[in-house]
């Protein structure tokens, strides 16, 4: 789509760009995605990526740039900067040569900082941690003055060389931004801008024993790299008028706009890297990959594509009103693209052996299907049809309601792709449970319609001699509440874990021709869901599936019941 000034841009950002465009402004946007490197991406990310590189890709000659904000190496590894690059491109974004580093500038960050304090708005603060906080106030209360304030621009110098030399321990002191301690935005009560931390960076090594804050690297990045719309989250707008300030006074080769847009926050779901972490490290997921987070590489494991989270993000949108989601906006947008994009196969989840006592007992017919119904170029899979074969124990009932449309005793029902059989007996334990139904089948009625009656149900089935077997992992919400952070004891999101977020099946059944799945390859268990191979466990020799998401929501599923039979 492209967003020249006759079309209506998709949302407000995007009216600007265009704006800027033709006034001629800035002909050709420049944008960043300035990930911190001190966790995965989550889905709250990807619509800050869809944002940033959709309108660098939507704009003849607009860029992207992925900039890591690498200013808190105590928190950043090196297994998260490959992670988030792993997953931009995933998503399907390329930053080609525009990688970069906010510590790239650290030297010129330095630079500019010390012009602040010839300046004389710019001082070594010698106050702890803790007395700055106090010093600051609050949002009632005015904030005091350092009495380090009014430091001379030469001993600010030589303490501000000093720190960088590594003369002085952590913390004892500070350079501050020399603004306004009575402002109402706090963040303009001298904030602090550079903090001694003796500590190696993964990027520059032992080169640094101060590193310099957020609010002032972010915006002399976005500067230094000609960056013209700098599109962050709601909670950075009253940082606006510090990112001015500091341009303002740098005097740096331009001036970027910040526009604020609002978080996405999803039902069911924590987006924020430091519960994540939690998450992980308390063991409640098995890793950040684990199916059940919200990040990029998590949704990614479970079977997410990424056409479905990049249509999701654009039907999200981008305003300044809260997000928050359905989770079941997600999952449809999903279930849209794995309905084209996944083939068609069979498993049993919970098995009931049914014997054809028509069929002769060694005989074995290749049957074919299709791979998908609606796309006949995809080919046709073979599925071998024999006397015992495995249905769904719930696809069978004793007492049948009216609608039932499945298989009843001395009732009949097709086999999908395959013969019309009929209930003939119901083999029970001594517990009275069935064990085992034996059934004739009707010859006439491969891809046929029998004769003088209708069979409207339809049901899959996996030959219970032919056959490949797979450890089948169920999915769900990973929370019981759709705001996990509203604890009604006012505790924390970890109390309302859902302990049923996954059940793993083992050793079911699967038709045989899933054996040569590879992993990462999507399918839609017939009339069970859609299911991917396992990137992390699943092998020739032990197939894993995860379910990515049921056929239709719940409540969707409840009424497709009533109805049954189309078979999907
Ligand atoms: P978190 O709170 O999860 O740690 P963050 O904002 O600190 O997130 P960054 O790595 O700094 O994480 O984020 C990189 C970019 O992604 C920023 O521009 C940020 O505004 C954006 N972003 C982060 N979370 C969301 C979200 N939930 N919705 C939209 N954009 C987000
Ligand atoms: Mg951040």
């Amino acid at each position: 789509m492209s967003n020249n000034s006759e079309h209506k841009a998709a949302d407000f950002i995007r009216a600007i760009v265009a704006e800027d465009r033709a006034s001629g402004k800035h002909p050709h946007p420049v944008t960043r995605f300035p990930p911190e490197p001190n966790g995965y991406l989550h889905i709250g990310h990807a619509k800050s990526i869809c944002l940033n590189f959709g309108i660098a890709e939507e704009n003849p000659g607009g860029v992207c740039h992925l900039r890591f904000d690498d200013t808190n190496p105590a928190k950043e590894e090196q297994e998260y900067i490959d992670a988030i690059q792993r997953d931009v491109r995933w998503l399907g974004f390329d930053w080609g040569d525009k990688r970069f580093f906010a510590s790239d500038y650290f030297e010129q960050l330095y630079q500019f900082a010390e012009t602040l304090i010839k300046k004389g708005k710019a001082y070594v603060c010698s106050l702890s941690a803790e007395e700055v906080r106090d010093y600051r106030g609050t949002l009632t209360r005015p904030g005091r003055e350092s009495p380090f304030r009014n430091r001379t621009v030469e001993e600010n110098l030589d303490l501000f060389r000093r720190m960088r030399a590594g003369e002085f321990p952590d913390g004892t002191h500070t350079l501050r931004a020399k603004i306004d301690m009575a402002s109402p935005n706090l963040n303009m009560r001298d904030p602090t801008l550079y903090r001694i931390l003796r500590t190696r960076h993964h990027q520059t090594g032992d080169a640094w024993s101060i590193y310099p804050l957020y609010d002032f690297t972010h915006c002399l990045s976005d500067a230094l790299e000609g960056i013209t719309h700098s599109l962050c989250t709601l909670e950075f707008e009253d940082h606006r008028p510090l990112y001015d300030w500091v341009l303002d006074l740098s005097d740096p080769p331009c001036h970027p706009r910040q526009i604020e847009f609002s978080r996405l926050s999803l039902e069911y779901t924590v987006v924020s890297k430091r519960k994540l972490i939690q998450l992980v490290e308390s063991g409640a997921v098995t890793g950040w990959d684990d199916p059940r987070m919200p990040t990029i590489s998590g949704l990614r494991r479970r079977g997410y594509t990424p056409r479905g989270i990049r249509d999701f993000c654009r039907r999200v949108g981008i305003t300044k009103a809260p997000n928050n989601v359905e989770l079941a906006l997600l999952e449809n947008c999903v279930r849209e693209d794995l309905e084209q994009a996944a083939d068609r196969a069979m498993a049993v989840l919970d098995p009931l052996k049914v014997v054809i006592e028509t069929w002769p007992e060694d005989q074995v017919e290749e049957l074919t299907a299709p791979v998908h119904p609606a796309l006949p170029e995809r080919g046709v899979r073979t599925l071998p049809f024999t006397r015992e074969i495995y249905i769904e124990r719930d696809d069978f009932r004793l007492e049948a309601p009216k609608k039932f449309k499945r298989l009843t005793a001395g009732g009949e029902v097709r086999l999908r792709n395959a013969y019309v059989i009929r209930c003939k007996e119901v083999i029970r334990d001594e517990r009275g449970e069935v064990v085992e139904l034996r059934c004739s089948h009707d010859a006439m009625t491969l891809n046929a319609q029998p004769e003088g009656r209708k069979v409207s149900g339809v049901i899959h089935w996996v030959s219970a001699t032919r056959h490949a077997r797979a450890e089948v992992r169920l999915y769900d919400k990973l929370f019981t509440r759709p705001d996990p952070d509203d604890d009604p004891e006012g505790g924390s999101f970890m109390n309302c874990l859902n302990p049923q977020s996954l059940v793993v099946l083992q050793d079911r059944p699967v038709e045989e021709g899933l054996a040569a799945a590879t992993a990462e390859r999507h399918y839609q268990f017939e009339r069970v869901g859609y299911f991917i191979a396992d990137h992390g466990d699943s092998t020739p020799g032990r197939l894993v599936f995860n379910r990515t998401v049921t056929l239709r929501d719940s409540w969707a599923k409840l009424q497709a019941r009533e109805q049954e039979g189309e078979g999907r």
